[in-house]
């Protein structure tokens, strides 16, 4: 079983990325984001809970996160893998995803990091704002969110590089360069 993690700041392209990854390699596409904004829509419990939480761009609590996730691998027993998008956020919920993988016998295989600057985040998430009205796309949620990502996510950045998993990738240039980018990492490893 693969387990690709897809790791980026917010609006460095992983939602688009994972996708198309999942689909060639024939993993299960997992977006924690998408997860809950479903749960939002459709108004449940767990979407009242965290609604405000993602409005303003702070995160959801690690326990939350870890109790989701077990359950979404819980409903794809038979499958080659996973991609993880937007997940793990935070230390703690890297060290949860490798205790709920060890339990399954399995571990994070490969990070696949997409780099963009500050700059292009921004300025890539306002346009995003236009399209798709995303409410924690206005430039002071967007703000909070790199604030958040620099502040709680970033140091995952050495978590996985001390393992050897960390592979950065060019998150620059056109959808079909990146995708070609990771492919050739992916690929190489497997
Ligand atoms: P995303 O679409 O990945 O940018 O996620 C949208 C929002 O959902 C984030 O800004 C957080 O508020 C929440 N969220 C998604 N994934 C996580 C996570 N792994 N940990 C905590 N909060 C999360």
């Amino acid at each position: 079983m693969f387990h690709l993690v897809l790791f980026g700041p917010p609006g460095s392209g992983k939602g688009t990325q994972s996708v198309r990854v999942a689909e060639k390699f024939n993993l299960v596409h997992i977006s924690t984001g998408d997860i809950f904004r479903r749960e939002i829509r459709e108004k449940t419990h767990l979407g009242v809970k965290v609604q405000g939480i993602i409005e303003r761009g702070e995160l959801v609590s690690d326990e939350l996160l870890i109790e989701i996730m077990e359950s979404t691998l819980n409903q794809h027993p038979e499958v080659a893998g996973f991609v993880f998008d937007g997940f793990p956020r935070t230390l703690r919920q890297a060290s949860d995803l490798d205790a709920l993988l060890d339990k399954r016998g399995g571990e994070v295989d490969m990070v696949v990091a997409l780099e963009v600057d500050d700059r292009e985040i921004i300025n890539r998430l306002l346009k995003r704002a236009e399209i798709e009205g995303r409410k924690d796309d206005t430039r002071e949620v967007i703000e909070n969110r790199i604030a958040v990502y620099n502040s709680q996510t970033q140091p995952l950045i050495e978590y996985y590089k001390k393992r050897g998993q960390f592979t950065p990738v060019n998150g620059i240039g056109s959808i079909d360069e990146i995708f070609a980018s990771i492919c050739r990492v992916v690929e190489y490893y497997l």
